[in-house]
C-alpha cells in the first residue's frame, strides 16, 4: 500500500456534524432523546408523501423490526436476490422463516420480477428488493406482483439515498416498509444506523415498542412526561435497536447534504462514464430516463475479451495504490445460505456470471476528476 492511497469509500464529514456531536455530548442525554426525533422528522420531511421514519442503529435492526411488524415468521417464506449483502436475508432466518433466493435483471442488477413470481408459493408472505448501487430496482412490476398474489412488500433501500423510481424518492412508493442505512461507506453515515420508513401506523407503531425492548414509552418520554417517570410496560419481547442522540447528531446534518452528496457522485459517475469508453469494461446500469441514481457504488464488469481474471485485475490495481471491492459475493457461494437451502451457481446464471467480472471503483462525494483519472489509468495499466 503507498502511502497516498486512493480509497475504495470516503465519508464526507464537515465542521457541523463535530459541532453537533460535541454539543450533544455536552447536553447530558447521548442516547435516544431530541436529535433522534428531530433526524426523524427531518428525514421524513426530506422523503415526502406523508411517511413515518423510525431512527435505528443499523439498516439491519431496521430491516428485522419491518419483516416483524409484517407478522412474519416460522413457515413463512420471503423472496429475495442472491446478489445482495446477507443482512438482507439473515434478518429472515432471524424470525425462522425461510428465504427464497432469485436471480438479477443483468440490465439493472436488481431482483428479477419474472423469477420472483415464479418463485411465489403458498408459503410466500413477502419479497424483499434490493435497489442495487442506488438504482431502483423494477418496483411498478414487482409492486404489481405483490399485490396480485396478496404479498407484502420491504424495500431494502441501504444504497438508496436519495434514488428515485418513477418520479418519485424511493421511501415514499407503495410497498409497506422502506429501510435506509448510515453504515460508514454509505451515502450519509451516522457511523452505524439506519430508518425505517413506512406510512402505516401500525407497523410504525409496532417499530417503535420493539426498538426499544417491547417497552410501551421511549426513555426520553418517560423522562420528560408529566406522570411518574418510573412506569413502563413491556408489551413484548423486544429488541435494543435505537439510534443514539449522538449518532442522530451527526445524521441531521448529513441529511441536510444528501442532494449535494449525490450530484458529486453522479460527477464522479458520468467522469468514469467517460474516461472509460473505449475499453473492454462493461459500464454500470443508469437510472431509468428521468429518476435519480444515488451512485451508492460504480460497478463495472470486465468484457469477455479481457485475458486477465477479475481477482487479479483487483490486485494490479491494489499494487497501484487503488482501492476496489466486490458487490457481491452473491449469497448462493456463501457457506451457509448455500449449504442451508442446497443451492448452485446453475440456478443463478446472471447473479454467477456478474460476480466472475465485477469489481466496484472508487467511489465518493470527495473524490476529484484527478482522483477518476488515476482510477482509470491504473485500469489501462491492470488490462495490460
Ligand atoms: C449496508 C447494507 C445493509 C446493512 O446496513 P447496516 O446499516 O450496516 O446494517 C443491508 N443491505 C444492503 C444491501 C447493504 O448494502
Amino acid at each position: 500500500m503507498t502511502s497516498d492511497f486512493l480509497p475504495f469509500a470516503l465519508p464526507e464529514i464537515g465542521e457541523e456534524e463535530i459541532a453537533a456531536v460535541v454539543q450533544a455530548l455536552r447536553s447530558g442525554w447521548v442516547t435516544t432523546g431530541p436529535k433522534a426525533k428531530q433526524f426523524e422528522a427531518d428525514f421524513a420531511d426530506f422523503l415526502g408523501g406523508g411517511v413515518q421514519a423510525i431512527a435505528v442503529n443499523s439498516a439491519t435492526a431496521g430491516l428485522h423490526l419491518g419483516l416483524e411488524a409484517l407478522g412474519v415468521g416460522p413457515g413463512d417464506e420471503v423472496i429475495t436476490t442472491t446478489h445482495t449483502f446477507t443482512a438482507t436475508a439473515e434478518i429472515i432466518r432471524y424470525l425462522g422463516a425461510d428465504p427464497v433466493f432469485v436471480d438479477v435483471d443483468p440490465s439493472t442488477l436488481c431482483i428479477d420480477v419474472t423469477a420472483v413470481e415464479a418463485a411465489i408459493t403458498p408459503r410466500t408472505k413477502a419479497i424483499i428488493p434490493v435497489h442495487f448501487a442506488g438504482r431502483a430496482a423494477d418496483m411498478q412490476a414487482l409492486l404489481a406482483v405483490a399485490r396480485k398474489h396478496g404479498l407484502r412488500v420491504m424495500e431494502d433501500a441501504a444504497h438508496a439515498l436519495p434514488t428515485t423510481c418513477g418520479g418519485k424518492m424511493v421511501g415514499t412508493l407503495d410497498s409497506d416498509v422502506t429501510v435506509f442505512s448510515f453504515y460508514a461507506n454509505k451515502t450519509i453515515t451516522t457511523g452505524e444506523g439506519g430508518m425505517l420508513v413506512t406510512r402505516d401506523p401500525e407497523i410504525a407503531k409496532r417499530s417503535r415498542v420493539m426498538r426499544l425492548h417491547g417497552i410501551n414509552r421511549d426513555a426520553f418520554d418517560r423522562f420528560t412526561a408529566k406522570t411518574p417517570s418510573w412506569y413502563y410496560e413491556i408489551v413484548a419481547p423486544g429488541f435494543k435497536y435505537n439510534m443514539t442522540d449522538i449518532a442522530a447528531s451527526m445524521g441531521i446534518h448529513q441529511l441536510k447534504k444528501a442532494h449535494a452528496f449525490q450530484q458529486k457522485r453522479a460527477r464522479v459517475a458520468a467522469l468514469y462514464d467517460e474516461a472509460l469508453a473505449g475499453l473492454p469494461i462493461i459500464r454500470p446500469p443508469h437510472a431509468a430516463a428521468g429518476d435519480v441514481h444515488s451512485w451508492h457504488l460504480y460497478v463495472i464488469q470486465l468484457e469477455d475479451s479481457v485475458a486477465v481474471k477479475r481477482d487479479q485485475f483487483v490486485e494490479r490495481l491494489f499494487a497501484q495504490g487503488i482501492g476496489c471491492s466486490v458487490h457481491y459475493i452473491p449469497l448462493h457461494l456463501q457457506p451457509y445460505w448455500r449449504d442451508t437451502y442446497n443451492l448452485t451457481p446453475e440456478m443463478f446464471p446472471a447473479s454467477q456470471r456478474i460476480y466472475e467480472r465485477t469489481l466496484s471503483l472508487p467511489m465518493y462525494s470527495r473524490m476529484t476528476e484527478s482522483d477518476v483519472l488515476r482510477v482509470v489509468d491504473a485500469m489501462k495499466a491492470a488490462l495490460n
